[in-house]
């Protein structure tokens, strides 16, 4: 059984979280909506809608039909956006991650990422749906470059934009101890993967990793909302004593004082006559606590499934103040190149043919 742990945050220059997470084990996801003040978080939340209610309705069999839950979230989207002027435009990223018994299915379209951590190594498991991303595999752009570009957040790909939608899949076979993250742009533009590595690397139960990730994005600064979606799979010993990476050791911790206190109870027991009934006394103090450190074990469970967020006005690109090439403020961009761009257009040039 996995344990997971989640945390999603508005960050420090944005007024509004456009971002949202889905913790429906086996089936996770991230989605980071666009389109300005209500519309991001109209379209991240239908998608992530859609998703459920998909998944609900149906399940899901294989990697084909996690893609084509989001191909359905996809018409979710437009379908609002279609609906509603207000909306127009509107779209969302989204990075669903599905667990069977023994593999791990990624269905991505858009720049939030899925990588997985495995015996110390941090790998992307995803590509981003971006321009520069794409100037980058066609060594156009270094990644350096394409890391301060002041188009970065410019969209190739997203939910939502248009009829029909090209969804990454992949699938892979799960190892025992494997750890999953799923996060929005806002993690990866402000924290180095050598430092998401390390910080995964570094244990602690899945929750506490979640919040250490969102507190770095935000002492980096916390440009941009920050959404973190860890998912464990446990080791084969820690399965079999409880659930999740802590389970195996809160489960010897546990053996072993309950042992203690049996053994501390019979030498009571065998002691009385002897000692005056003064051994008894320390059975009592050890034993509940035995279980009280084995049970939390259990999953933590993350907070409630995207449970509302902050709502507010937009922040708009006037609202980064950084000088240091903040990153642009994605509602205010197309997420297809195949629109016209208005403001930030990137130079015709520079399009990928
Ligand atoms: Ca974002």
């Amino acid at each position: 059984m996995t344990s997971f742990g989640a945390r999603s945050d508005t960050g420090r220059i944005r007024s509004g979280n456009e971002d949202r997470y889905l913790i429906k084990p086996p089936l996770f996801a991230v989605a980071d909506g666009m389109g300005g003040a209500a519309a991001g978080e109209t379209a991240s939340t239908a998608a992530l809608d859609a998703l459920t209610e998909g998944y609900e309705r149906q399940g899901i069999a294989d990697a084909g039909a996690l893609g084509g839950l989001l191909a359905e979230a996809n018409e979710m989207v437009l379908q609002k956006a279609r609906a509603d002027p207000q909306l127009s435009g509107m779209g969302t990223t989204c990075t669903a991650l599905w667990l069977d018994r023994d593999h791990a299915h990624v269905a991505h379209v858009g720049d939030s990422r899925a990588y997985r951590y495995r015996a110390g190594e941090l790998q992307q498991l995803t590509s981003d749906h971006t321009l520069v991303a794409h100037l980058v595999r066609e060594g156009r752009l270094t990644p350096e470059e394409a890391a301060v570009d002041p188009n970065r957040n410019i969209l190739s790909r997203a939910l939502g934009v248009a009829p029909a939608v090209e969804v990454d899949l992949l699938s892979e076979e799960l190892r025992p101890g494997d750890r999953f993250l799923l996060c929005s742009d806002g993690l990866t533009v402000m924290v180095s993967p050598e430092e998401i590595e390390k910080t995964l690397g570094d244990g602690g139960d899945p929750q506490g990793v979640a919040e250490r990730l969102v507190n770095m994005a935000n002492e980096a600064g916390g440009q941009d909302n920050i959404t973190v979606v860890i998912v464990d799979v446990p080791e084969p010993r820690a399965a079999a004593a409880g659930n999740g990476r802590r389970g195996g050791w809160a489960g010897r911790i546990g053996a072993t004082i309950l042992l203690l206190a049996l053994v501390a109870a019979a030498l009571a027991v065998l002691g009385a006559p002897l000692l005056g009934g003064a051994g008894p006394s320390a059975s009592p103090s050890v034993a509940p606590s035995a279980t009280a450190s084995a049970s939390p074990s259990t999953t933590p469970v993350a907070t409630p499934t995207r449970s509302p967020l902050p709502t507010g006005s937009a922040g708009g690109p006037s609202a980064t103040p950084l000088p240091t090439a903040p990153p642009t403020d994605r509602t205010q961009v197309t997420p297809d190149p195949r629109r016209p761009t208005p403001t930030p257009s990137p130079s015709p040039t520079r399009f990928a043919p």
